[in-house]
């Protein structure tokens, strides 16, 4: 039972092959990179082969096609040719009155189509590569588990806005994201808490960062909201604000509703308030130089992150742990170190030393420390896995 698994981004696409009859085998992985443009670079390696090209790659569908062409190679000993394939399963983000993990229709890329505005970096590309290959590959089945799925269990006293009752009839509630890698986390914490009902915090950190409490393997409280936009500060989007702020914004800069809405979702966050880019590394660099804006950015994401922990903690009563993931959240000591830093009266105590050291699942607390912190690599990839083999049987 072969399934890829495709990961989408704005101008990428990363994939997986697993072989979900053999002990969930991972069979290849690659991806293509800059899709768009003269200079994409596709990637590929299995156990027998890697290969990496450069050229034109005109879009999603495109660089799909030049996955699956790479994958049938003999020389990758991955697929004989496409009809191999059991499926392929997406991680899709968000589509209007549908979540949980579906199979393909053209009501699915229907109520996709309808959030194009809400998503609008993933959900038009995903639609355009699920309807060219339903169309080039109709008889293999195209299955999407979306992020918003694993959000479900929340209750509604947290998922509600406080707005007129008719509105929420318009999906307008917190729907929640990185439901792949919260549910992976959720499982794996509990493998290694050897503890099935543990009360865990999820940190995602990472390009876009949220926070998820989780009891017993559910979830029951998220950090992001109607989308993907809201919560934390992002890479480049803006996070929690007051929407009152809108109208000033607009009639200040004298920018229509179109340009400011841009602004907040591709030129704030971690970006906006540093003006040092919106990669964490060249912030920390910018930071530790003396420059004061890319210093006071971390400071905000900083505080964001220990609102949503605070909160959690609350929410759940105490916690068994806390769990960093992301490329932030697994690779920078330095963010771990200022989120847990004073929150021994909590139980929480991290070690210094564990974890400056900590690599790949590492524990990171003191002996002493009631709550465990540990850094996790995330599996978005196997869960869609799992989701997709699930909803075929
Ligand atoms: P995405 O959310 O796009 O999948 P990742 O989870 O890969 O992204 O996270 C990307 C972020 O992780 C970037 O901001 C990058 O700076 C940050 N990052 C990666 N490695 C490190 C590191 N060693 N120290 C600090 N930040 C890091």
């Amino acid at each position: 039972m072969k399934i890829l698994i495709a990961n989408l981004g704005s101008t990428s696409f990363k994939y997986r092959l697993f072989d979900m009859a053999k002990a969930e085998a991972l069979l290849a992985k690659g991806g293509v990179e800059r899709i768009g443009s003269d200079k994409a670079r596709s990637y590929a390696a299995t156990d027998k082969s890697s290969s990496e090209k450069f050229g034109t790659v005109a879009d999603h569908a495109a660089a799909v096609e030049a996955c699956l062409a790479l994958l049938c190679d003999p020389a990758m000993g991955a697929l004989k040719d496409a009809g191999e394939l059991t499926a392929i399963g997406f991680k899709a983000v968000h589509a209007e009155g549908m979540t949980g993990v579906q199979r393909v229709t053209p009501e699915v890329l229907a109520a996709m189509e309808a959030y194009n505005q809400v998503c609008p970096a993933h959900n038009p590309p995903y639609v355009k590569a699920m309807r060219l290959l339903s169309e080039k590959l109709p008889h293999i089945p195209l299955v999407a588990a979306f992020e918003t799925g694993f959000h479900q269990t929340i209750p509604l006293s947290r998922q509600l806005y406080a707005i007129p009752r008719d509105w929420a009839k318009l999906g307008i509630r917190r729907h929640g994201f990185h439901g792949a890698s919260h549910r992976y986390i959720a499982e794996r914490s509990a493998q290694l808490l050897e503890h099935p009902k543990a009360k865990v915090i999820s940190c995602h950190l990472g390009g876009s960062s949220s926070l998820c409490a989780i009891v017993a393997g559910k979830s029951v409280a998220t950090s992001m909201g109607f989308t993907p936009q809201s919560g934390l500060p992002q890479n480049n989007r803006v996070g929690d604000i007051d929407v009152f702020t809108l109208p000033i914004i607009m009639m200040k800069t004298g920018k229509s509703l179109d340009e400011t809405l841009n602004l907040l979702a591709n030129k704030s966050g971690l970006e906006g308030l540093s003006g040092a880019g919106n990669d964490l590394r060249d912030i920390e660099t910018a930071a530790q130089q003396g420059n004061a804006d890319a210093k006071l950015a971390m400071e905000v994401y900083i505080e964001a992150i220990r609102h949503y922990l605070g909160a959690y903690l609350v929410a759940l009563g105490g916690a068994d742990a806390i769990v960093f993931t992301g490329g932030i959240g697994e690779n920078s000591a330095t963010m771990r170190s200022a989120i847990c830093a004073n929150l021994d009266w909590f139980g929480i105590t991290l070690d210094p030393q564990k974890n400056q050291q900590a690599q790949g699942e590492s524990a990171i607390h003191t002996n002493g420390s009631r709550v465990e912190l540990w850094t996790m690599p995330t599996n978005e990839e196997i869960i869609v896995a799992r989701l997709t083999k699930s909803v075929l049987a």
